[in-house]
This record gives structure tokens, C-alpha cells and sequence, in this order.
């Protein structure tokens, strides 16, 4: 399924050109045309879902090992020192794009700095209520 009045969409789908690095029956690989870093990909699936909740099951299967694949290609061609894997849902989250994608970041040694969060405080009461809180959502 795709939207017609999404840019990711047709972007996925060859309407609009980009920098694609790979490309199956359910995937393009871009660059990040605001790269956080050289190499910066964006694996979007040729059908539309929104966010990581709408995904369907064979995508959500396969998002992860594709992931692991260009990340691995990226160490190997471009030098890189490892890599993030960043996938945002929701604006609170960061998401400015309403079709699912998964970020592979490239990380140099040295930096920059990137992708990270101050560490809080939590006390063990505090994080078993937090955590009692989502089980029970799951049963
Ligand atoms: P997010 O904030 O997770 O929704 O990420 C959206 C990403 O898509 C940002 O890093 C943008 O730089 C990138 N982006 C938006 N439009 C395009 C485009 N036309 N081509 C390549 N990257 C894009
Ligand atoms: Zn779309």
C-alpha cells in the first residue's frame, strides 16, 4: 500500500530520485540528505506504514537484519567504527517523516556526539512501578 501524498512513498518506490545504496522487493536504502555523520542511510520499506506500530509482520521481520547488513557494509567501505540504529515514533520522538524509517547512523572514533542521553535516577521501588505499569498493558 502505498500514500500518494507521501514523500518517503515515492521516494521508496523510484517516483522521486535518491542516493540509494540498496534495493529488494520491500526496501530502498537512502542517504540522509541532513546526514548526522558520512553515510548516514534511511531504510524505508515500499509500502506505506507509519511508524513502528503499523508495520507489518514480514516487514518488521526483516528491518532489523537489513539494518545489521548495510551497517556491517558501512564499517567495511567507509571506515566507520560502528554504527546506531535510531528509529523514531511519534513527534514527541523526533519523527518528522510519517512513513516508517529506520536510521543507520555511522560512528567515527572521536565523534561527534550523537544519539545519547544524560543518564537520570531511578530508585528500585520507582522502576518496578514503571515496569508493573507496562506489563499490565501487555497482559
Ligand atoms: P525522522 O526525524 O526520524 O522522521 O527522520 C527524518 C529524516 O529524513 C531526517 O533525518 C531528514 O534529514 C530526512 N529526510 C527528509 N526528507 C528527505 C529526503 N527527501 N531525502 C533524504 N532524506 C530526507
Ligand atoms: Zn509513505
Amino acid at each position: 500500500m502505498k500514500d500518494d501524498t507521501c514523500i518517503f512513498c515515492k521516494i521508496a518506490n523510484g517516483e522521486i530520485p535518491s542516493a540509494t545504496v540498496y534495493e529488494d522487493e520491500m526496501f530502498r536504502v537512502i542517504l540522509d540528505m541532513g546526514p548526522a555523520s558520512r553515510g548516514h542511510a534511511l531504510i524505508l520499506p515500499k509500502n506505506h506504514f507509519s511508524d513502528v506500530c503499523a508495520l507489518d509482520e514480514e516487514t518488521s521481520s526483516k528491518v532489523l537484519a537489513l539494518g545489521a547488513k548495510i551497517g556491517a557494509a558501512m564499517k567495511k567501505s567507509l571506515g566507520c567504527d560502528g554504527f546506531n540504529l535510531v528509529q523514531n515514533n511519534g513527534e514527541a520522538a523526533g519523527q518528522t517523516v510519517f512513513h516508517f524509517h529506520m536510521h543507520v547512523i555511522p560512528r567515527y572514533a572521536g565523534g561527534p556526539d550523537m544519539v545519547s542521553w544524560k543518564p537520570g535516577e531511578a530508585s528500585a521501588e520507582e522502576l518496578a512501578k514503571t515496569a508493573e505499569c507496562i506489563r499490565k498493558e501487555l497482559e
